[in-house]
């Protein structure tokens, strides 16, 4: 290592829907937190970011509201992701270093070029160097160690909060990709409702997360699993609690389940011939916390027919991208756009 790279604090930015993390070059991963903005009516004034505000969600008191300003994968918030990402980054970044940090971010790949823009400017203004994007399925295959310059295809699959991302990937190109809104955000919202449909329970938002992260399956399991969950009796009005099984959470978020699978049916039928048939050696990645659901790996293999591998630690898969981008950056630099100022 040489006097620049010790002084140097290049960051990598893994700026994802439902959580944020941050690479810095030579160090790892030093932050890693919700993607979410506590701000009070009214005023507008941001309370908490990260952490701090998502335990805020569904329990504010009526002044507080806890914004995910880029839920559905796209911007929808402007303004509080900048402040987001600035935070973030001023966070990490060492002030006593004189040398400004080149950035290097990843962002899901629906997002528009005003959206880029806007994800440049925060970098920018919070003291970045040089900002660099990467494609999301592109910095997920890099950190787990495919080799995306080989002309032979390999499909990513990375299943966030707010977006599915299907991609084949070769030549440090996207070759075809999709994208879809519904991810990890939905399963929970097909847990909210149905069991607000058949028990007259109302559960939150983080309830209904931490019942798929503890029960929730794609596939029959082995040992079927259950849990206690606590909720308000919508007739009477009072909290009630309830005993759930993994059965029952499977089919509340079958049909969700379902739309994602059906994606990737179709992009392996949008694949040029020649891809399908690396891919079906070289099999699909999943990555994102959505390839933590039980079974979604074996789910996949029934209906593809195709080899299907869970990511090792699949949440910090593009974080881990983005920083072995920022560590070779010559050799990574075709899969990169610089975005401008014009
Ligand atoms: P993003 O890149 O959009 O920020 P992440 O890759 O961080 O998303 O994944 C977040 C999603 O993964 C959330 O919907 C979360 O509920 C889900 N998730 C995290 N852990 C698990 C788990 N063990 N089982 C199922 N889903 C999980
Ligand atoms: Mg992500």
């Amino acid at each position: 290592m040489g006097f620049f790279d010790l002084l140097s604090n290049d960051i990598g930015i893994d700026l994802g829907t439902a959580n944020t993390l941050v690479y810095v070059r030579n160090l790892g991963i030093v932050l890693n937190e919700p993607s979410v903005v506590a701000i009070e009516k009214g005023s507008g004034k941001i309370l908490a970011i990260g952490s701090a505000a998502k335990e805020m969600t569904g329990r504010t008191p009526g002044g507080i509201e806890a914004i995910r300003p880029l839920k559905d994968g796209v911007i929808a918030d402007f303004e509080m992701s900048e402040r987001l990402i600035a935070d973030f980054i001023k966070r990490v970044v060492k002030r006593k270093y004189l040398m400004k940090p080149r950035v290097v971010i990843s962002v899901p790949s629906g997002i528009t070029e005003v959206e880029k823009r806007a994800v440049r400017d925060s970098a920018e203004s919070a003291g970045a160097r040089e900002v660099y994007l990467i494609q999301e399925p592109m910095a997920a295959a890099i950190g787990v160690g495919l080799q995306v310059d080989q002309p032979s295809g390999v499909m990513v699959i990375d299943v966030g909060g707010g977006t599915s991302e299907i991609a084949v990937i070769a030549l440090n190109g996207i070759v075809n990709e999709t994208s879809i809104r519904v991810a990890g955000d939905e399963f929970n919202d097909a847990i909210v409702n149905y069991l607000k449909k058949n028990y007259n329970l109302l559960i939150g938002e983080l309830t209904a997360e931490d019942i798929k992260i503890k029960i929730g399956s794609a596939f029959p399991l082995d040992k079927e699993l259950s849990m206690e969950i606590k909720g308000r009796d919508l007739v009477a009005g009072v909290p009630k609690s309830l005993n759930i099984s993994s059965v029952q959470i499977r089919e509340a978020i079958s049909e969700t389940v379902d739309i994602v699978v059906e994606a990737v049916r179709e992009a392996l039928e949008q694949t040029p011939p020649e891809l399908a048939s690396d891919i079906l050696q070289r099999g699909i990645v999943l990555t994102g916390g959505g390839a933590l659901l039980r079974g979604f790996d074996r789910r996949l293999r029934q209906e593809t027919n195709l080899p299907v591998n869970v990511a090792e630690d699949p949440l910090t898969c593009v974080a881990k991208g983005c920083g072995k981008v920022l560590e070779n950056f010559q050799f990574y630099s075709k899969v990169l756009e610089k975005s401008r100022r014009d």
